[in-house]
């Protein structure tokens, strides 16, 4: 048991899911308060629901397909038409 008691907790109920919850600071009412399941949930939103395992990948990345050997690829920006987007050997071999 690795319970922390000098830290007061305060009952709460989770504005997302209704379950009861703690939270270690004082519930004001007009703050929504989560549990931590739901705070957690709420965190993983900003990297994306796809979850593809880039390490440390914190740029939104768009599905495109390579114009010289028709792998599909990813881009750090929006793919627009008329403009060639090139997987990632490609693009190195274009820029040298
Ligand atoms: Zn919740
Ligand atoms: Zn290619």
């Amino acid at each position: 048991m690795n319970f922390n008691s000098d830290r007061p907790m305060f009952d709460a109920t989770c504005s997302k899911c209704g379950n009861e919850t703690q939270v270690p600071f004082q519930p004001s009412g007009d703050r929504p308060v989560y549990c931590n399941d739901c705070f957690r949930q709420m965190k993983g939103e900003r990297t994306g629901g796809a979850g593809a395992g880039f390490g440390g990948a914190n740029r939104p990345m768009f599905d495109a397909v390579c114009a010289t050997c028709g792998t599909p690829t990813q881009v750090p920006f929006q793919p627009s038409e008329g403009r060639p987007v090139y997987c990632r050997e490609h693009y190195k071999r274009d820029r040298m």
